[in-house]
């Protein structure tokens, strides 16, 4: 196992699967219903809520370019941190469940060497339902606030590479239209204590904290 992994965390959660396995699906868990009428269920639907760092610990992830489990898209190092805009929108290939398997077996068989973000094995993999690409949310901040967010301020602003040839689409913003927003933005109350400037001109270095602010 790589040295990204925590390992007395996998520890517990190895326990907490054990204790799935053996206790819930092998005794079911009973349902009483309200005429006297009762039934067993065998398995457990998973599904966990997880911030970044818990989910990356808990799927044996690291912080490193791969940093969603849904899909495969690629972070880009720009001014010291990483940024996960998509060149286009069709062009990250969606995570399976077989594949992300596949990956944590040549991550292990590597010594160590994380595969496409995957260090080593989560005891969750042990339940065979459990499907990792499906069953944690959507982390935020890399997919959204520094993924999505930007492509679309990247083609309002006409900076696409796709839109650098011939007449701009109407949803390119002009400069007036600019201007109004820059000027919204600078009126934008922000919390005390939040001290970036908000300057539309320099969109691609702004923080995620900054893309979250502009999605209000
Ligand atoms: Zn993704």
């Amino acid at each position: 196992m790589s040295s990204d992994i925590d390992m007395p965390y996998i520890e517990f959660i190895d326990r907490v699967v054990t204790n799935i396995r053996t206790s819930l699906e092998l005794n079911g868990i009973l349902i009483n219903l309200c005429d006297d009428k009762s039934f067993k269920i065998g398995g457990l639907v998973t599904s966990f809520i997880l911030n970044i760092k818990e989910r990356d610990k808990v799927l044996c992830m690291n912080a490193g370019y791969y940093r969603c489990p849904h899909c495969y898209i690629y972070g880009t190092p720009f001014k010291k941190c990483l940024k996960f805009p998509p060149s286009t929108l069709t062009d990250v290939y969606a995570r399976m469940n077989t594949s992300f398997r596949v990956d944590v077996t040549i991550a292990e068989d590597e010594y160590g060497r994380p595969m496409r973000g995957l260090c080593g094995k989560s005891p969750l993999l042990k339940l065979d339902y459990f499907d990792p690409t499906r069953m944690v949310p959507v982390e935020v901040m890399h997919t959204f606030d520094l993924g999505i967010v930007p492509y679309y301020m990247r083609a309002w602003m006409g900076k696409l590479a796709s839109l650098q040839d011939g007449p701009k689409p109407e949803w390119v913003l002009s400069t007036d239209q600019q201007k109004t927003l820059q000027e919204r933005i600078r009126n934008v109350q922000l919390p005390h204590g939040f001290t970036r400037k908000l300057d539309l001109n320099d969109f691609e270095s702004w923080k995620a904290d900054s893309m979250f602010f502009l999605e209000f």
